[in-house]
């Protein structure tokens, strides 16, 4: 992986940042299931919430490659922080992409400065990979959409100041802009949740929420085969990434775990079945980040394969960091166990990753049907 000066320079300052901001309060943020203010301040002052977009957007004008090296730094340090990236990156990518030029102007600075958060709704308590089952509703009154429904696992829905929500209307499915204070908006938070746990979750009722027509962002009809897909294409590239990162904290803190611990006389890390653990990560972070690399690239290109790239790398890193933190538990022994140790969050956090931006299965249709695709375009092109 051949990273530009540019990009190694990037690199080295989000570490930086990450070490010195993140990992030494990820455990605390995750046992207190939230994320401070101040660190949400500190990130936009860095204008990492601007990662995706253009400057003259006011945004940081990072390309793929380095708003993914921006991910796995921050996930390396706490995946509810990325998670933060994520989902405002989607919203704020959205409005840029495919947002009237009033909703731009409103939005799009305001976004890349973290002076506004932004959500991303899409999921209910019985639409969830199967996104065509959203029963969120938009009807027409006059010059309104009234939006009513009930949203659920909405990541820092707690403190987001916009929500990018998906409702049916009677000429398809459509996505809206709802702010936070829109009479009818009722937002619960979620807690005790498995991993992720200071992404300051909540649920979103909403009852006959008024949203102006000038609200819907891009055509009606067209709110999940374009605006929702490109959203998540975006979505699983950051957690494909952030994965490297848990990956790669992984590997680091077994590294400096079996370097100090004893047993049978012998450092850990001197012990063979626990360097085959150790080996198995080393690769593992290795191809992941590769295959996110090589996605980030296709990306930066235009390359109209990058999309089934995006999938390939978010479902191959998340089982990796999956995989990774398991073994990292288990080298820590009961030490892994404990919230002493962070190994036990990265274990929790991993896991969620399987679940999220399209679960490993969901992955694996749209892989396997992609490569079956592909052998039946071939075969149309030789006959
Ligand atoms: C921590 C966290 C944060 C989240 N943040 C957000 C957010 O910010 N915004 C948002 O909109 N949503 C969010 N979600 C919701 C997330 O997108 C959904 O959990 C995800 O889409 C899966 O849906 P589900 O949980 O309803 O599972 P289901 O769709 O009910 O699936 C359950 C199981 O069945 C499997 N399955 C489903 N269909 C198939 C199939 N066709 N073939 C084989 N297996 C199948 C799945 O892989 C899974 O293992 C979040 C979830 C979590 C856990």
């Amino acid at each position: 992986m051949e990273l530009t000066f540019e990009q190694q320079r990037l690199r080295a300052a989000f570490r930086e940042f990450a070490d010195a901001h993140i990992v030494p309060h990820a455990n605390t943020w995750d046992r207190e299931e939230r994320m401070p203010a101040e660190m949400v301040r500190q990130l936009a002052s860095k204008g990492y919430l601007g990662a995706v977009l253009p400057a003259d957007c006011g945004g940081a004008g990072f390309n793929m490659v380095g708003f993914g090296l921006l991910n796995e730094e921050l996930g390396r340090g706490c995946s509810s922080i990325r998670s933060l990236l994520t989902v405002h990156s989607m919203a704020a990518l959205t409005i840029w992409r495919w947002g009237a030029e009033a909703q731009k102007a409103q939005w799009l600075e305001k976004l890349g400065q973290g002076q506004a958060i932004a959500a991303f709704a899409l999921t209910e308590p019985e639409a969830g990979s199967d996104a065509r089952e959203i029963r969120t509703e938009a009807v027409v009154s006059g010059d309104d959409f009234l939006l009513s429904g009930h949203k659920k696992w909405i990541t820092f829905a707690q403190i987001a100041d916009l929500f990018l929500v998906f409702a049916r209307s009677q000429r398809g499915p459509c996505a809206f802009l709802l702010e936070r204070n829109t009479p009818g908006l009722v937002i619960s938070p979620v807690h005790g949740m498995l991993g992720t746990r200071a992404s300051m979750m909540a649920e979103l009722h909403l009852e006959q929420c008024r949203v102006p027509k000038r609200n819907l962002v891009g055509a009606p009809g067209f709110g999940l085969s374009h605006i929702a897909s490109s959203a998540l294409d975006c979505g699983r590239y950051s957690v494909a990434w952030g994965c490297v990162g848990i990956a790669q904290a992984c590997l680091e803190t077994c590294l400096r775990y079996t370097g100090q611990r004893k047993q049978f006389g012998t450092l850990l890390r001197d012990h063979q079945l626990v360097q085959r653990m150790i080996a198995h990560m080393v690769v593992g972070v290795k191809a992941a980040r590769l295959l996110c690399y090589n996605a980030g690239q296709l990306k930066d290109a235009g390359d109209p394969t990058s999309m089934i790239e995006i999938s390939i790398a978010k479902y191959f890193a998340c089982k990796t960091a999956a995989e990774i933190a398991r073994d990292a538990v288990q080298i820590h022994g009961a030490n892994g166990c404990s919230s002493e140790y962070p190994v036990e969050r990265f274990y929790r956090d991993a896991k969620i990753m399987e679940i999220i931006e399209g679960s490993n299965e969901i992955q694996e249709i749209t892989i396997a049907q992609s490569a079956c695709q592909e052998v039946a375009d071939s075969a149309a092109i030789a006959r």
